[in-house]
C-alpha cells in the first residue's frame, strides 16, 4: 500500500464507519462484513471477493492505530476523496503516480493486504482448529490444489465405468510443522518490527509509505527455528495412492472431473478437484459412435437374399439375434436397442450392427451345381446394366 492507496481510498466508507470510530466500532464492523463477503461463504462470486478484499484492505489499516494515523494524516494533508484526480484537475498538487513509481505496490510475499487480513480473519473464528496459534498467519483456510492424472482404460472399462487406483502427488502443508515452517514444540512469533501486518511504514518528509517488512520479508511472522522437514517453507509434497471411480461411457481423450479428490485443503479449506485425462484402448470387435458401439457382422450371400435369423455378439454377456430381411443388401446396419454405452441418465446408447456378405472361397460340388442353376434362373437381372448406362450418359 502506497500513500497513493491512501488517498484514493475511503477506508471508512469502505467498513461504514465514520472518522471517529473507536477500534472496537471498526472491529465490528469488520467481521461483520468479511463474514459477509468471506470467499468460502461465497464460492465462486468475484464481486464479493473483491468486496472481501477491500474490506480487507481497509481494516488492515484502520485497525493498525499507527497505520490509521498515517492514513488520517495523509488524507487531511492532501485532502480526503481524491480519488481519480490529475494534477491540474482541482487543487490536487501533483501526480502521485509518478512520485511512487506509478503503480501502488503489493507488500510483501505473503500476499496482498486482503490475502494478509484472511489470515486474521481465519484467525479470529479459529477456523479449522487453528486455535491457540500466535498467530492467523497459518490457519488460514486455503483450498486444496487441483491435481491432474491420467489413467488408460480399456474399452469395455470405459463403456461399464471402472474404479482405478492412482498415485497422486501434490503440495501440501508439511505434516511434521503443520503449515507453519516452525520446528515442532516451537510456534512462530509475532513480528515485533511490524507487529505482524507484513508492511512497514518508511517516513519521506511528510508521507509515509509501505514496504515489505524487511525482518519478516512481508509474512508478519518470524520462525526462530525453522523445521528440518521443509526447511521452513511449511510446504511438502505428499504422495498418497486414491481409489478414483471413473463413470461409464468416458470417451478416449476426455477428461473426468473428479469434485473435491484433489490435494486436501487446510485448516477446514476444501478439497482441490481432480482431473483425469482417459486413454481408452481400441477393442478388437467393438467401435464407439458417441453412445452407441458399433461392430460389423458377417453374413452370407444367401442369408441376405433369403433373410435370417444371426447372431450377434454384444459387449457383455450372451450373444443377441437379429431378423434381417429378405433382400439385405450389403453394408446395412441394424440397430440392437439398448446394447450400446450407458449415459448419464441411465439410459443405454444402441448398438449398431453393419452387415458385411461373404463369399464362399471354396466350394463343394453340390453347391456349385446349386449356384449355376441360381445363376441360370437369374439371367433377368444384370446387377451392371444401370452403371454402363449412366457411364455413357455423362
Ligand atoms: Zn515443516
Ligand atoms: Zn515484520
Amino acid at each position: 500500500m502506497s500513500t497513493k492507496d491512501y488517498l484514493e481510498k475511503d477506508y471508512y466508507a469502505v467498513l461504514g464507519v465514520p472518522k471517529t470510530a473507536t477500534a472496537e466500532e471498526i472491529k465490528k464492523a469488520y467481521r461483520k462484513l468479511a463474514r459477509q463477503y468471506h470467499p468460502d461463504t461465497n464460492q465462486g462470486d468475484a464481486t464479493k471477493e473483491t468486496k472481501f478484499k477491500e474490506v480487507s484492505e481497509a481494516y488492515d489499516v484502520l485497525s493498525d492505530s499507527k497505520r490509521r494515523k498515517e492514513y488520517d494524516e495523509a488524507r487531511t494533508l492532501f485532502g480526503s476523496g481524491v480519488g481519480g484526480q490529475r494534477p491540474g484537475g482541482g487543487g490536487f498538487p501533483f501526480d502521485f503516480g509518478d512520485l511512487f513509481g506509478g503503480t501502488s505496490q503489493q507488500t510483501g510475499q505473503s500476499g496482498s493486504a486482503g490475502e494478509r487480513l484472511g489470515d486474521l480473519f481465519g484467525g479470529l473464528f479459529n477456523r479449522g482448529g487453528g486455535a491457540g496459534r500466535t498467530t492467523g498467519a497459518t490457519t488460514r483456510p486455503r483450498r486444496g490444489q487441483d491435481v491432474e492424472s491420467e489413467v488408460t482404460l480399456t474399452f469395455t472399462e470405459a463403456v461399464e465405468g471402472t474404479t482405478v487406483s492412482l498415485r497422486l502427488t501434490s503440495s501440501a502443508a508439511c505434516t511434521a510443522c503443520s503449515g507453519t515452517g516452525a520446528k515442532a514444540g516451537t510456534t512462530p512469533r509475532v513480528c515485533p518490527t511490524c507487529e505482524g501486518t507484513g508492511a512497514a511504514s518508511r517516513n519521506l518528509g511528510n508521507f509515509a509509505f509501505s514496504e515489505p517488512c524487511r525482518d519478516c520479508k512481508g509474512r508478519g511472522l518470524i520462525v526462530d527455528d525453522p523445521c528440518p522437514v521443509c526447511e521452513g517453507s511449511g510446504r511438502a509434497k505428499s504422495t498418497r495412492t486414491i481409489q478414483a471411480r471413473i463413470p461409464a461411457g468416458v470417451a478416449d481423450g476426455q477428461r473426468v472431473k473428479l469434485k473435491g479428490k484433489g490435494a486436501p485443503g487446510e485448516n477446514g479449506g476444501p478439497a482441490g478437484d481432480l482431473y483425469i485425462q482417459t486413454n481408452v484402448k481400441p477393442h478388437a470387435v467393438f467401435g464407439r459412435a458417441g453412445d452407441n458401439l458399433t461392430i460389423t457382422v458377417p453374413v452370407t450371400f444367401t442369408e441376405a437374399a433369403l433373410g435370417a435369423e444371426i447372431k450377434v455378439p454384444i459387449l457383455k454377456g450372451m450373444p443377441v439375434t437379429l431378423r434381417i430381411p429378405a433382400g439385405t443388401p450389403n453394408g446395412r446396419t441394424f440397430r440392437v436397442r439398448g446394447r450400446g454405452v450407458a449415459r448419464k441418465d441411465g439410459t443405454k446408447g444402441d448398438l449398431l450392427a453393419s452387415v458385411e456378405v461373404v463369399v464362399p472361397k471354396t466350394l463343394d460340388d453340390k453347391s456349385r451345381e446349386l449356384l449355376n442353376e441360381f445363376n441360370t434362373a437369374h439371367t433377368s437381372e444384370d446387377p451392371r446394366a444401370e452403371l454402363i448406362q449412366r457411364a455413357r450418359s455423362e
